[in-house]
This record gives C-alpha cells, sequence and structure tokens, in this order.
C-alpha cells in the first residue's frame, strides 16, 4: 500500500484522493457526529461531494435505530439531503443476511434495541416477542419457542440473565445460526463515560454457548456485499472513511478499500502508528492509508 500508510493528507493531496474515487463510505458515531452533536463542516463535506457526483454511503455499527430514524437524525444534524437507500446499518444488514443469504425459515430470537426488532420485521422475518416473565418463571421453567432457527446479539440496554439464558438454550442446537450485529466493545458517552458494546454482550453468549458469532458489522466484509448487491461498487474506486482502527480500518482493509482515518472519535494517530511500526503482520490491517483531522478538510479541499 502507497507509502506504508498513516499518511497525513489534507489541501490538494486529499482533493487528489477524492477525484480518484467514485463512491465515499462514512462511519457515523465519531465521523459525521458524535452522539446528538454533527462533527463541525460535516454536513458541507456530504453535500460538496455529492454535488460532485460521488455517491455517499453511511455504514454504521450502531443497531439500536431503524434506517427510518436514521433519516430524522440526519435531518435533525443538518444534513438535509441524507436518504434511507444510503443508509447501512448492522441492524438492516442483519435482517438483509437472515432473509437474502442464510434466507431463514422459521423464527429469530433477538437480543438488542427496538432497531433491530423493527429491521428484522421491516424484513419480513419472524421474531419472537419480547414479553414480560411472571414472577414464578425462572431459568428452567421458561417457555422456549420451538421455532426458532437463529439468534441475533446486538446492543441491548435491556440485556439480562434471562435473555442470556435463553440464547444459550437456543444455541444448543447446532443447525440455529448464531449472528451479532457487531464487535463493537465500547463506545464513549459525554463526560467520559463509556457504555459496553454489543461485543460485549456476544462475549458472554459466546462463552455459554461454546460457540463463535458469525458478525454481520463492521469488520466483516457483509455490508459492503450488502452496498454492493444493491448500488454495483467497484472496491478501488470506494474509500472508507472511520474514526476506529479495529473496525472501520480493518473493514476497509477486508474489502479492499482505500482507507482513511479521522481524528474526530475513538482511535489516535498515536496509536496508527503503533500498529504501522508493530512487527506483526497482521497488525497492517489496522494501519490506515492516510489520515485527517476532520472530514471538514474535504470540504476544504474540494474548494480548491
Ligand atoms: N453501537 C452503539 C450502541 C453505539 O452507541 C455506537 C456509537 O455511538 C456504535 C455502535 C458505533 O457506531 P458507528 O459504527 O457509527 O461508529
Ligand atoms: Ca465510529
Amino acid at each position: 500500500r502507497a507509502s506504508g500508510g498513516c499518511q497525513k493528507i489534507r489541501g490538494a493531496q486529499l482533493l487528489e484522493l477524492l477525484e480518484s474515487k467514485h463512491d465515499v463510505l462514512f462511519d457515523c458515531d465519531g465521523v459525521i457526529w458524535n452522539g446528538e452533536t454533527a462533527v463541525a463542516g460535516a454536513p458541507e463535506a456530504v453535500r460538496a461531494l455529492k454535488q460532485r457526483g460521488k455517491r455517499v454511503f453511511f455504514v454504521t455499527n450502531n443497531c439500536t435505530r431503524p434506517r427510518q430514524s436514521y433519516v430524522q437524525k440526519f435531518a435533525r444534524l443538518g444534513f438535509a439531503d441524507v436518504n434511507e437507500q444510503e443508509i447501512f446499518s448492522s441492524a438492516y444488514c442483519s435482517a438483509a443476511y437472515l432473509r437474502d443469504v442464510a434466507t431463514l425459515t422459521g423464527k429469530v430470537f433477538a437480543i438488542g434495541c427496538p432497531g433491530v426488532h423493527t429491521e428484522l420485521r421491516d424484513a419480513g422475518i419472524a421474531v419472537v416477542e419480547e414479553e414480560e416473565d411472571g414472577p414464578d418463571v425462572n431459568i428452567s421453567n421458561c417457555a422456549l419457542d420451538p421455532d426458532v432457527r437463529a439468534v441475533l446479539v446486538g446492543y441491548d440496554e435491556k440485556f439480562s440473565f434471562m435473555k442470556l439464558a435463553k440464547a444459550c438454550c437456543y444455541l444448543r442446537d447446532s443447525e440455529c445460526l448464531f449472528l451479532a450485529t457487531d464487535p463493537d466493545p465500547w463506545h464513549p458517552l459525554r463526560g467520559g463515560r463509556i457504555t459496553p458494546g454489543s461485543g460485549s454482550l456476544t462475549a458472554a453468549l459466546e462463552t455459554a454457548s461454546s460457540r463463535k458469532a458469525m458478525v454481520i458489522g463492521k469488520p466483516s466484509r457483509f455490508m459492503f456485499e450488502c452496498i454492493s448487491s444493491q448500488f454495483d461498487l467497484d472496491p478501488e474506486s470506494s474509500l472508507m472513511v472511520g474514526d476506529r482502527l479495529e473496525t472501520d480500518i480493518v473493514f476497509g482493509v477486508n474489502c479492499g478499500l482505500s482507507t482513511v482515518l479521522t481524528l474526530t472519535g475513538v482511535s489516535t494517530f498515536e496509536q496508527a502508528q503503533v500498529y504501522k511500526d508493530s512487527d506483526e503482520a497482521e497488525k497492517k490491517d489496522f494501519v490506515p492509508d492516510y489520515v485527517v483531522e476532520s472530514i471538514a478538510d474535504f470540504m476544504e479541499a474540494l474548494e480548491e
């Protein structure tokens, strides 16, 4: 890869990179926004790329919202021109996988926020209804649905021992699929706090079931395949922009895309350099080709 990677670029060099690409894939949190605040200059950068004829896609591991709710979030944060078809979340892609690849017959037992359940239902997939267990119900007498053929784990603020117990019972059947929306370990919150990510919940179920989940979100290739199946992307002319080396940059590398790390989110330039300087060959997959301070730099470059 060019110069071994980790090259800080802006201005004319960044313009040259953008001109060589037709499609730009943006991670959301840490790149486009941080929580409920847009990254300064991001709406303008997205608009400018579109005005120059680029196709723009959003690939997020955040499974908590259905696509339609992302459209509203984009609009609320000042992105006037983002439509549902451009948004690929790990919840939407999990549902697409179950419908189109696994061609699931039977039900899904889903651990996850309402966004996961909504996307599954929108894809026409049968989901085990979440219901409050009565006071006499416990792990040895709770009802199990005989039609379950897949377990899907995503971020779930109502995760419980009972959900974990039921999921590992379903996974006793080796024919029952085990999927994870994403492997993210944690996410930054405001004020220096963090929240545990889907990956931590999946890890609990992996231990309990002695099985490994198949990951749908970044860094797995499936999200790119999902976009490609609808929009016919060429990896050579696509760019992945992300803030987390272990998910976004590895995703780009796995899919054969050029990669850009932005410094408005989780990973730092120093961490990227540590991977670059590592003697372990597999660490090279964590090294971005390029580094920018913010995607606001795209705007500045395009105005040159
Ligand atoms: N999942 C959850 C629950 C999150 O809160 C976040 C970020 O805030 C993510 C995943 C990561 O999203 P992204 O892939 O857009 O960075
Ligand atoms: Ca991110």
